[in-house]
């Protein structure tokens, strides 16, 4: 981002530029002090993606896992960090997951918190989460999420939360871009939205 490398202490003040799929994650992990297998996967390939480093990411695991014995850590779970880093077995570099994959792949069972909460969540949970994670309190853009959720757009709900989540920001960039200013891309990557949030807020 600056330049500087990504500490596993500074994720949690990078959380406010997650996008719902990953602050989900975030905020479970943090609840439960462990994710399951899939939600494990989602995160530690989009924070690999956010620029944290192998190290750095055994290093956040590990102390979220608050309630896992060290060597249990060590003998469940670090050897599927370091898989993500392309560390072991085929050392395949893996990437984070689109929209797309977190939409289509593996929907999220009971008691797991991967996928994406504008397709996975139910309309109850999907407002809740946003007014009271998100800070959604408008009510014009929850019923522009419930509608596009109704439509299976749910990368445009996702999108219209980043343009609402940001509007002040928006408004500046295209004061100063005039009318050069182009039409915002549509977000189609959890690690695009974290980019273009950090950017913007800084
Ligand atoms: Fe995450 Fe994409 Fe869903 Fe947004 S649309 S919450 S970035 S999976």
């Amino acid at each position: 981002l600056s330049g500087e490398p990504i500490t596993a202490g500074a994720i949690e003040g990078l959380s406010q530029h997650f996008p719902a799929c990953m602050l989900h994650l975030h905020r479970t992990l943090r609840q439960n002090k462990h994710l399951k297998h899939f939600g494990r996967l989602q995160y530690t390939l989009f924070l690999k993606g956010v620029g944290l480093s192998v190290e750095e990411a055994l290093t956040f695991w590990r102390t979220a896992f608050t309630n896992t014995p060290a060597d249990k850590f060590d003998k469940e779970y670090r050897y599927n960090v370091r898989h993500a880093y392309g560390l072991e077995g085929g050392r395949k570099a893996y990437r984070a997951k689109s929209c797309q994959q977190i939409l289509t792949e593996h929907p999220p069972g009971s008691g797991e918190a991967h996928g994406c909460p504008y397709r996975h969540f139910s309309t109850d949970n999907l407002s809740l989460f946003l007014q009271q994670q998100m800070g959604i309190k408008d009510s014009a853009v929850l019923r522009g999420v419930k509608q596009d959720v109704d439509a299976t757009k749910y990368h445009i709900a996702c999108n219209r939360v980043f343009e609402y989540a940001h509007k002040e920001e928006l408004k500046k960039m295209k004061e100063r871009m005039g009318a050069s200013a182009s039409v915002m891309e549509t977000i189609i990557h959890p690690n695009e939205y974290f980019v273009r949030s950090w950017e913007l807020k800084n």
